[in-house]
């Protein structure tokens, strides 16, 4: 049996044949088609889309990677008022989009009465929309209060599974316990979570990559989103190289052959390392994209790393600019929420 076979039949590997995988171009061709192949079988052609809203870029936390960490000053920074999340909610629903993402910073000043009441407002307004919240590390109490309040999801990356390496591409007042205890806190409360990592960070090793796939198959997330590093000229980590695309599509179809049921999506920071790299995402096995609604006097200030794209397009040219993209390469954009199959 070839290592895809097994990779295919058993969903897993052992630590030397993932090696072998990840660190050789041989497999890349079977690896792309196994993985559309289990993609299809479960999701066909349909390509789930989040309507992504950045609405604060103040962050208290100074990962070394991002560009809106809070040591940055020249990082320009803005918050959305509550009715500028709404707008985006507005011009989104009609657009199509089913799940707004509220992402943003760490930002302390909306309290969590603001965030409930933020959520309890989209879904009184589109109760047939999921709201998915990416505002990093909270008390379990604050989880369930959202999630009370009527969050359905909450992406949070782990980063790195490995403790040396997240005290590489983290400051000392962050911790990898800390990130998974909310992890396993969110999955307890019910939401659905969505974890994942940079593919190529600073000082990242194949055995941290293994490490990465061994903790996603111990949390089983509902999504797991992974995109290159890229470097942000006004970061700590402003010398070092992107993560390598090839390496990111790899894992796009490894991810679907260990968890063929989940919603991965082809990230912006796929798109932006390559101008084909969200198509070629989803041709390797995603099938979630989350095109932008923020509105566009904030977009170039959400810089996590330097040249994001669609920084620049109104929400509807950028819904209408995916649709195409999604069309080029044989897949269709669906108007659902888009839960896991796993979920009823
Ligand atoms: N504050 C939220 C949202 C963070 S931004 C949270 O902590 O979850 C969303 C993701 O962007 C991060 O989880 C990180 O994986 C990614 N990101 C940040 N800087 C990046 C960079 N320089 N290159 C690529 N991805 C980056």
């Amino acid at each position: 049996m070839t290592i895809i076979n097994k990779l295919i039949n058993e969903c897993d590997l052992s630590d030397i044949e993932f090696k072998e995988l990840l660190e050789s171009d041989i497999y890349d061709d079977e690896l792309k088609s196994s993985a559309d192949r289990v993609r299809q079988h479960y999701y066909g052609k349909d390509v789930y889309i989040r309507g992504l809203i950045e609405f604060s870029n103040y962050c208290k936390n100074n990962c070394f990677y991002c560009g809106i960490r809070a040591e940055n000053k020249s990082c320009e920074r803005y918050r959305l008022s509550k009715q500028e999340i709404y707008n985006c909610c507005d011009e989104g629903y009609k657009l199509g989009f089913r799940t707004f993402v509220l992402q943003g910073g760490e930002d302390l000043s909306y309290t969590d009465k603001d965030i409930c009441k933020i959520v309890l407002n989209i879904k009184t307004a589109y109760p047939d929309c999921a709201v998915t919240l990416s505002i990093g590390e909270r008390s379990k109490q604050s989880y369930i209060d959202y999630f009370n309040a009527g969050a359905d999801r909450y992406l949070l990356r782990h980063e790195t599974a490995n403790e040396d390496h997240y005290k590489q591409l983290h400051p000392s007042s962050m911790s990898l316990k800390n990130r998974k205890r909310c992890l396993y806190d969110l999955k307890e409360i019910g939401y659905q979570v969505g974890s994942g990592f940079m593919v190529g960070s600073p000082f990242q090793t194949t055995e941290c990559l293994i490490e990465d796939l061994r903790f996603l198959q111990s949390l089983k997330p509902d999504m797991i989103g992974i995109g290159p590093f890229i470097s942000h000229k006004d970061t700590p980590f402003k010398d070092f190289k992107s993560g390598s695309f090839k390496l990111t599509l790899r894992l796009i179809s490894i991810l679907r052959l260990i968890f063929p049921k989940s919603l991965i999506p082809a990230t912006t920071a796929l798109g932006t390392i390559h101008p084909n790299g969200r198509e070629l995402g989803l041709s390797c096995g995603a099938n979630v994209v989350m095109p932008n609604l923020s509105p566009v006097s904030t977009r170039k200030k959400y810089e996590l790393y330097d040249n994001k794209i669609c920084t620049g397009e109104e929400s509807a040219q950028c819904r209408g600019c995916l649709e195409r993209r999604v069309n080029s390469v044989g897949y269709r954009i669906v108007t659902d929420r888009g839960d896991a199959k796993t979920l009823s």
